[in-house]
């Protein structure tokens, strides 16, 4: 059947390329965008305009590099850097939207093209990375960047580019440049692999359709309500569960039939796992083994040594020392935990062991019991509008900006939301889309991009038009969407990688708001701070019904419920992150099955069986089909970092300090990329973080 599928969509391509002479007169690539703000025409972008774009994008940039090598003139700085960090205008604008909404709202159409843009994609950055010609140049600048009165900021871009071509193999000689070409575009073939497989588990395969409405006992209304939209939706009778977090987590929490728990659950954790045709396995192998080769060819002796030389760790014994300073504290807090809920198991006189799929369940019988905190009892505190409104008025206080909803610029789906976001003068800043719903084309989790990033040129500055994509609870009825904890403090994380992007400055793209993926996350994990701050709730935490504020009561809660379940949540990440590490560390190739190593990875560090890694590795797409190879801890150590800067506004007594967070803003967001991510930390704190506030935070201490 799928093969079907993929026959079909190739023929209609060929098609459509076919055609594309007559097309490329209204190509809205092809012309500054004539929309406000000049965000993407989305009304007039048609699946058939992008291989044509990504066709002459290609060349144009091409073109922008022959006219930088033409030049006859010594390498300069003004000749040869600034020239190559502005080139590409073309590529980079349909890039911008086609892999966003590969990402957001994709389909078989979309995901063909993909299969045909990416080799190209993968060979023409190669075609410029491995050009002896371009990286002399860039070479001749970077050895005299000291001596031709350079500013720091024209030191530090013609440094990151030069340290760009040298970790690209430029220094390579030609035979191993050849096969380094060869395997970067094996890696960006795998990864779409596995990013198609793993949407397929997710959104295709499976599906727990429940006919017997026994079957939904202890299932909160709305939750019933919404599986009974759902099946609706996909023509089935009864009610139905998918693996997207919504539709799973309550069912996991609430449902008392365990083995439709189990069922549910096991349809998540076997994911890429099940020998099918979206099976993974193969892919996780080859992707490790030719990252092993990449990053010996390179000079390097592990994967993980090549990614970290780029971040704030530097080295993988400082990330597995940092890892198991967090591990060694978090894992008897589990322990406890399992023996907690297994004593209620025991009460109930049912005679089982606690399994994984009992954790959601169990955890909020706890949750209910020791904290009394229901998560029903929070969510009409969070209609999404509430919540939303809750985080601007955070931004306000803070930054003095301000957010207008826009209702004529396009969109890539009527659901999408705009807001035209100024500066307290009224000056412009840049454009925010809100996309909050899951739907079929849509990956898991939640994530912040953009269309169109924040640059100045020429003394004028370009702005950003960003964008949050998620996947929350739908208005269910004649009930507004209504968030629970995880994705009221999502949201807050997403418009905090928000901030970031709208407030960028910086006149080079290599190197404006450009920060190590260690440092990625401090930005949006310190939102989340404020969205759980007391004094903040009492201003946006409102009953959608009734306009009341959350009760005191129900803030103590929360707050003490930070603390619940920390064991669990701890754990779980870290056993990813070093299951990511072990990956990543390799120097000889993985022979023994990909099962086989997680397992023996996780008993290395004795994680129980109780607990899985939050991502087991035929589903890890944060490191075998995204940016986080060798890097899913950074989540952690940006915590560090955004505990103890947030730590900085409750010394002063003020969450809302706007001295501080001037400072913040200045340093942390607007001015990131402009050195070292821990020098510009430095500038805002006046000292290194330190790791006391996290492990308070997280009762860890
Ligand atoms: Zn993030």
């Amino acid at each position: 059947m799928k093969n079907i599928t993929l026959i079909f969509a190739a023929a209609c391509l060929l098609m459509l390329t076919g055609c594309k002479k007559s097309t490329m007169k209204e190509n809205p690539f092809f012309v500054t965008y004539q929309t406000p703000f000049e965000v993407p025409p989305f009304d007039k972008i048609d699946t058939t305009h992008y291989l044509p774009a990504f066709e002459e994008g290609i060349k144009q940039d091409n073109d922008d590099i022959s006219g930088i090598l033409k030049n006859s003139e010594e390498p300069s700085f003004e000749n040869t850097i600034l020239p190559f960090d502005r080139s590409g205008k073309l590529l980079t604008r349909v890039s911008k939207v086609f892999y966003n909404l590969n990402s957001a709202n994709t389909n078989d159409q979309m995901q063909a093209i993909a299969r045909q843009i990416d080799p190209l994609m993968s060979e023409h950055r190669d075609d410029i990375y491995l050009n002896d010609e371009l990286f002399k140049r860039i070479k001749a600048v970077y050895d005299k960047r000291n001596e031709s009165g350079l500013d720091s900021q024209q030191i530090r871009v013609t440094e990151k580019y030069y340290r760009d071509f040298e970790r690209r193999g430029a220094n390579l000689p030609a035979d191993k440049k050849e096969q380094l070409r060869k395997i970067n575009a094996e890696l960006s073939m795998l990864s779409l692999n596995f990013g198609e497989n793993l949407l397929a588990e997710t959104n295709k395969n499976f599906r727990l359709v429940i006919e017997d409405s026994a079957d939904l006992a202890g299932l909160p209304e709305g939750v019933v309500a919404s599986a009974a939209a759902s099946a609706a939706e996909a023509g089935v009778k009864g009610w139905s569960f998918t693996l997207d977090k919504p539709s799973m987590i309550p069912f996991l929490q609430y449902a008392k039939n365990r083995d439709l728990r189990e069922k549910l659950y096991k349809g998540y954790f076997m994911r890429g796992n099940n020998g099918n045709s979206n099976d993974n396995n193969a892919i996780v192998n080859k992707i490790v083994n030719l990252r092993i080769q990449k990053a010996g060819l390179l000079g390097y002796s592990t994967f993980a040594d090549y990614i970290l030389e780029e971040n704030m760790a530097k080295t993988s014994v400082n990330v597995y020392d940092f890892l198991m300073k967090l591990w060694k504290p978090a894992l008897p807090n589990s322990v406890k935990e399992v023996a907690e809920m297994q004593k209620i198991i025991d009460r109930e006189g049912s005679n089982f062991k606690l399994q994984p799929w009992d954790w959601w369940y169990y955890a909020e019988i706890v949750r209910k019991e020791k904290y009394d905190l229901d998560d029903s009892a929070l969510r009409p505190y969070f209609s999404l509008s509430g919540v939303r409104d809750g985080m601007f008025m955070v931004a306000n206080k803070l930054y003095g900006i301000t957010f207008t909803q826009r209702t004529d610029l396009p969109v890539y789906e009527k659901e999408v939301e705009t807001f035209e976001v100024k500066e307290a003068d009224g000056s412009p800043l840049g454009i925010l889309y809100l996309d909050y719903y899951p739907r079929a084309g849509k990956g898991a989790g939640a994530w912040c991009t953009d269309f169109r990033s924040a640059v100045t040129e020429d003394g004028k500055r370009i702005d950003p038009v960003v964008s949050l994509v998620c996947n929350f609870t739908k208005p269910s009825g004649d009930k507004p969407a209504l968030l629970n904890w995880d994705e009221v403090t999502t949201l807050f994380h997403e418009f905090g990688h928000g901030l970031h992007g709208l407030f960028t400055q910086g006149k080079y793209y290599r190197t404006a708001g450009n920060v190590p993926s260690d440092y990625v996350e401090l930005p949006s994990q310190i939102m989340e701070n404020w969205a759980g701050d007391p004094l903040v709730l009492k201003e946006y935490a409102k009953h959608y019904s009734t306009g009341a504020v959350m009760p005191d009561e129900l803030i103590n809660k929360i707050h003490k419920s930070g603390l619940f379940n920390q064991g669990f949540e701890t754990v779980e990440y870290l056993a990813a992150s070093l299951l990511d590490m072990d990956f990543h560390t390799l120097s000889d190739s993985l022979t023994m099955s990909v099962g086989e190593f997680e397992k023996e990875a996780m008993k290395k560090v004795g994680l129980i069986e109780e607990i899985f890694p939050r991502y087991r590795s035929t589903y890890f797409a944060h490191i075998f089909d995204g940016g986080y190879a060798a890097g899913y801890y950074v989540y952690i150590w940006a915590a560090v970092l955004d505990a103890d800067a947030f730590n900085a506004f409750k010394e002063s007594g003020d969450v809302y300090n706007t001295e501080l967070a001037a400072k913040f803003r200045k340093y942390c967001l607007a001015e990131s990329g402009d050195d070292a991510g821990m020098v510009q930390y430095n500038k805002f704190r006046g000292s290194e973080p330190s790791v006391e506030p996290l492990l308070k935070r997280r009762g860890l201490k």
